[in-house]
């Protein structure tokens, strides 16, 4: 497109998708532990409930996520990890799967060719229908990582799909049916997750080790107004579809 030609305006709600049908098994490719139940946490809840396998693959090690300048850092990168764990298994219950982590240095990701080729054995090993990520092009997104992590999934599709990428690998190429980006620049498929955002909650405060810098609550009786949040984001997002509670994605199904 020209660069003064205006974008396109978003797709009017009428034309969003809604509520895919539910998986065998779903990916969840987060940035940093926690990233993956803000993004998705009530529809991969939802889809567990309905049998749908879920795994989550996280990319760093999240060995910045404290303000504590004096923190023990290799501790914390111990701690977060048994936390997603513990996100795992309240989202999904015994339809949690397998919860990797590539253990790239926090702040430091890069969807580089090395790290392209572990996302894709990932995927070509775990053989998701579905694939969730960030949107690596939401303007003006800070995060480097969430940048990174966002390519690393997109790329990471389209060499796990095509036979000539990484046949080091030796694991046959796996096309999912579908992607669906959180946090997009522009949404255009809705999941009703009214039933799940309870369990969304449940499942985001495992990052106990994340209360007081996301969750600005510096102890779990000060949780109350990140829950008034949560929810009123979700109430928000689901209301133009008629849904109680709603999550937004960017779907892409032609991969
Ligand atoms: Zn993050």
């Amino acid at each position: 497109m020209a660069a003064n030609e205006p974008r396109q305006p978003p797709l009017t709600t009428a034309a969003w998708t809604r509520d895919l049908a539910v998986p065998e098994s779903a990916l969840a490719i987060g940035a940093h532990p926690d990233d993956v139940e803000f993004g998705a946490g009530g529809t991969l809840a939802k889809w567990a409930a309905a049998g749908c396998v879920v795994h989550h693959l996280i990319c760093t090690d999240g060995s910045k996520g404290t303000w504590d300048v004096d923190a023990d850092l290799p501790g914390l990168v111990v701690r977060r990890q048994h936390e997603q764990r513990e996100a795992a298994r309240r989202l999904a219950g015994d339809r949690a799967g397998d919860v990797r982590f590539l253990g790239r240095v926090d702040g430091e990701l890069s969807a580089d060719r090395e790290t392209v080729s572990a996302v894709v054995r990932v995927i070509r090993e775990l053989r998701p229908g579905v694939v969730l990520g960030h949107d690596p092009w939401k303007r003006y997104r800070l995060h480097p990582d969430h940048r990174a992590a966002g390519l690393l999934v997109c790329d990471g599709i389209i060499a796990a799909r095509d036979p000539h990428f990484f046949p080091e690998h030796g694991i046959a190429h796996h096309r999912p049916s579908a992607l669906l980006l959180w946090e997009a620049d522009e949404p255009n498929h809705v999941e009703d997750v009214t039933a799940t955002v309870s369990t969304k909650l449940d499942a985001l405060e495992s990052h106990e080790s994340q209360f007081e810098t996301t969750m600005h609550a510096a102890d779990p009786d000060a949780l109350e107004p990140f829950r008034i949040r949560i929810r009123t984001r979700s109430v928000e997002l689901g209301a133009p579809f008629d849904f109680a509670a709603g999550e937004i994605f960017r779907l892409m199904t032609d991969l």
